[in-house]
Order: C-alpha cells, then structure tokens, then sequence
C-alpha cells in the first residue's frame, strides 16, 4: 500500500476507481449467480458493460433452468443458463466473481485452472486457515483480489483509520461502533474487526493484545490504550461503522454507511476491471485504490 496521506484527493480516487468505465468489455462469469450477491453482481456485469458469458449454480438448484439474463435482470434472454461445473462456466471467461462458499470456491480454483481465465474476485468469507492456504497456492496462476468487504469507502476507511492511529497514538482513545440488521448473526462485524486490526496495526500490535472486553457490569471502566467495541443492532440498517479517536480536549470521527447492498458488487467489478491485466498473484481491496 502506498501513503494515504501522499497528498491525492481521497473522493477522487474512489470515483477514479468506479469510474475507469471499461474501454474493453470483460467476459465475465459469475459463480452462485442466483444468491443474493449472484444477482447484484450479473446485475452490475450487465450495467458496466460487461459481458456476462457464464455462471454457475449448486447442483439441484432449481435456477439452473433459468436464463442467465434473468439474474441480471435484462433483457433479452442470453441463450445461456447456469452450469454447475465452473470450467463449463467458465470456457470463454477473462474473470472469475465468486460469492459463494468456501468449499464451493475452491472446488471453482482447480477448475478455473484449465480455463481462459485470468482475474478472480472473490468476496466469499469464512475460509478456515488451511482453505486460506490452499487458495493463495493458485495466486501462481491467477491474479486474486479476495476482500471480506468490497464496498471502496471501506477500504479507504480502514487505510485512514491505520493512518489516524499512526498519527494519533495511543493517548487518543479509540471506538469502534457498528450498526446492522437485525438479522445479523456475528457481532462485532467483521468489518469492524478489520477496523480494529487496521487501528491495533497503526500502533504496531495486534488487536487480540488491545481489544476491549465489552463495557458491561460494574467493572466496566475503559483501560488505557484499549480499542473497544460498540454493537447497534437495528431494523434494515444494511452497515453503519464510526470509529472514534478521542483526547482530553477533541475527537476525529471517522465512519462509513453502506446504502445499498450493491455496493459490494459495484466494489467487486471495480476490482476485477483493475486487476484486468495484473500478473498472476493475491491483491485486495486496498490495491484496488492504491491506499
Ligand atoms: P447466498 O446464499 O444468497 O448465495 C450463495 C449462492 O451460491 C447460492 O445461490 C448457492 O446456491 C450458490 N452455491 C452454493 N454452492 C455452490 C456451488 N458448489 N457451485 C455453485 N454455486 C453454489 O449468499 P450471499 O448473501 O450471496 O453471500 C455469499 C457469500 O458472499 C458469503 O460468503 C457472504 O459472506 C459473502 N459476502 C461478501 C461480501 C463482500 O463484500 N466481500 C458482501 C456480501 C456477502
């Protein structure tokens, strides 16, 4: 990652990177292309340009008889519908978006081995470490940006946050809070664990060294040099995050809102048309803007 603080306009390199509207079409095949995420991406394939040229979907699903114009929801129909094998997929791809599961994508990275492609994107979470390993074994062939978080102004968020703590030091306290759907399962996010990572890396730890235990109870007084979480859980909210340095005398706040779920997928076309060309290897979201 290069400085944040080298001077370049922030807002302007997120639309830089939004906007680098593609001279040349991508092809384009879309793994899980019925999820939730399956359909925000083949949707912003569609819109950016792209060619969306396969997908696939877990064998036994009924939208394997779908069209695949459908998941986008274009028209007309492309003539095409989901395979389960990803090299079928994949046969006339450049890139490879996978939002899956973790078995799923990896079984797709032997596949993808024989095929034309390129670029894989991969938002898929929850990969153990041993599944960590075995996909950075195929960054010999490929050139793999894989982000727990796609959205571009999280991933500014966290180069600031690392900076700002940098800055800041320890005698400035720093908050963590988040706000979500009331359907969420983990908590803190993961997103605000990658903010606590990014602030515990500023100061040269690791965040499981400085990590606050929740402030609950009688013995809740916060220790000095701590990074604590707070946990909203709200309604529809798709992602709130604040993160908070704070002294005596003032505090920066710094924070984020997602607004729509198809930010990751804006965010993971964004980073499959600048790994277009990249040599084979593992990059993330902070590649992406060079933050
Ligand atoms: P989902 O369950 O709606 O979609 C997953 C799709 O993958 C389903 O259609 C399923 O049938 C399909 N699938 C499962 N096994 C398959 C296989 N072997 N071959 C082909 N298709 C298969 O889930 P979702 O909400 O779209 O999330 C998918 C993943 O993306 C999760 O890991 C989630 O945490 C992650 N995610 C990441 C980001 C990010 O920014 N990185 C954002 C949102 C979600």
């Amino acid at each position: 990652m290069t400085g944040a603080g080298s001077g370049t306009n922030a807002y302007a390199l997120i639309r830089q990177a939004m906007d680098k509207m593609i001279d040349t079409p991508l092809s384009i095949a879309v793994a899980g292309i019925a999820g939730r995420m399956g359909r925000q991406l083949a949707t912003a394939v569609v819109a950016r340009g792209h060619r969306l040229v396969g997908g696939t979907e877990r064998s036994g699903s009924p939208e394997l008889v779908s069209d695949l114009a459908r998941f986008a929801g274009a028209e007309p129909p492309l003539g095409r519908t989901p395979d389960v094998d990803a090299a079928k997929a994949a046969h006339t791809a450049s890139t490879w978006i996978d939002f899956t599961t973790p078995a799923a994508t990896l079984a797709a990275m032997d596949a993808l081995r024989s095929t034309p492609v390129q670029t894989v994107i991969i938002g898929t979470t929850g990969f153990d470490a041993e599944a960590e390993a075995a996909l950075q074994g195929h960054a010999d062939r490929f050139a793999i940006v894989k982000a727990g978080n796609f959205s571009l102004g999280v991933a500014l968020l966290t180069a600031l946050a690392r900076l700002a703590a940098e800055r800041l030091g320890a005698g400035w306290d720093a908050e963590i809070l988040e706000t979500h759907h009331r359907f969420k399962v983990d908590a803190p996010s993961g997103t605000a664990l990658m903010l606590g990572d990014a602030v515990a890396a500023g100061r040269g730890a690791a965040l499981p060294d400085l990590q606050a235990a929740p402030y609950c109870g009688p013995e809740a007084k916060r220790e000095a040099g701590a990074i604590g979480f707070s946990v909203r859980r709200s309604g529809g909210v798709i992602g709130e995050h604040e993160l908070t340095f704070t002294s005596e005398t003032e505090t920066v706040r710094l924070a984020h809102s997602a607004i729509d779920r198809s930010v990751f997928a804006d965010g993971a076309l964004a980073a499959a048309e600048w790994a277009n060309g990249q040599p084979p290897g593992h990059y993330g979201i902070g590649d992406v803007l060079g933050v």
